[in-house]
């Protein structure tokens, strides 16, 4: 059995800047947001979240914002599913998805529970999402980063994406192209803060 990690459900009066929870969206207000953990639109098909809300440590959505900005440039943009996740929705998705392939187990927690990784898709200038080779939260094979069998476009969109996001230190999850840890994101302690608190 994994060690459980330190949890800090409040966030320390002080944290160093980087390490701070901030909405995306006071950063940023082009990247679009569709958060899926507060609709029923997800693969646990009822809200987990009280509230629609992109939180993430301050260094990671200063990073995603240089994403936006590079994607600007060639007339897109980011579309984003999840952000910092509360350990206690963790528990939530392993009760129903005990697998690691697909979902964190708790007792090491996700990179979303450091507030270090994001659920991402890329859109046109009009907020159309750009042609994948699933949909999100698609728990099969078809969601690898390699799986070879999706259309050129879709490869071409999927690679487009991976390298606007490795540019500014994410890496993929070789299992759903949608997911990227931050360059830092082992600097950051599980969090259980919700989110409706967290700011
Ligand atoms: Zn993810």
């Amino acid at each position: 059995m994994p060690q459980p990690t330190t949890v800090l459900t409040v966030q320390p009066k002080k944290m160093s800047k980087q390490a701070q929870l901030v909405e995306l969206h006071m950063l940023n207000t082009g990247i679009r947001l569709d958060m899926r953990y507060a609709t029923a639109n997800n693969f646990m098909h009822r809200p987990l979240y009280k509230q629609p809300r992109c939180l993430l440590r301050a260094i990671v959505a200063e990073q995603l914002s240089q994403v936006q900005s590079d994607l600007e440039a060639d007339g897109l943009g980011l579309k984003v599913y999840d952000c910092y996740r509360p350990l206690s929705v963790q528990k939530q998705m392993w009760k129903l998805v005990p697998n690691d392939r697909f979902v964190a187990n708790p007792a090491t927690g996700s990179r979303h529970n450091r507030g270090s990784a994001v659920d991402v898709t890329l859109v046109d200038r009009q907020g159309n999402e750009l042609l994948m080779p699933t949909a999100f939260d698609d728990f099969t094979e078809q969601a690898a980063t390699d799986y070879d069998g999706a259309s050129s476009l879709a490869k071409q969109n999927r690679q487009r994406l991976q390298d606007a996001m490795a540019k500014h230190g994410f890496t993929p999850l070789i299992t759903e192209w949608w997911h990227f840890d931050a360059a830092n994101w082992s600097q950051f302690p599980l969090l259980d803060v919700p989110l409706e608190t967290a700011l």
